[in-house]
């Protein structure tokens, strides 16, 4: 998959064609998401500090139902809730995530109130 067949437009720096960046860039490092503050999907928080001209806001709660994380394995984008119940698997292409991720899921995901 070209960069210009992705229906999203995911920003980062050195992005593969399946979104792994120039930080993660191992086998399961596939996914990217969507930011609340810019709405754009970035290949990790670190591109974000990269490439955006401003803070990170993590996706809000209240946008729980719109679409925010993109698998680049397969290019289906899935929402908050079913990235975080997913057991680090692509919903779509069993595409296995980079459960280390975990640690850095309040950079973006809001946390509950
Ligand atoms: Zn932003
Ligand atoms: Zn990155
Ligand atoms: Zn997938």
């Amino acid at each position: 998959m070209s960069d210009s067949d992705r229906d999203v437009l995911v920003r980062g720096v050195d992005l593969d064609a399946e979104t792994r960046c120039a930080h993660y860039r191992s086998d399961r490092d596939v996914v990217a998401l969507r930011f609340g503050c810019c709405e754009d999907f970035f290949a990790c928080y670190r591109c974000h500090e990269a490439v955006a001209d401003h803070e990170a806001v993590p996706w809000p709660r209240d946008r729980f139902d719109e679409p925010a994380v993109y698998c680049g394995a397969c290019g289906s984008i899935m929402t908050a809730p079913e990235y975080l119940e997913c057991e680090h698997t692509c919903p779509h292409c069993d595409a296995p995530f980079n459960p280390g991720c975990r640690r850095h899921v309040h950079l973006y995901f809001e946390k509950p109130s």
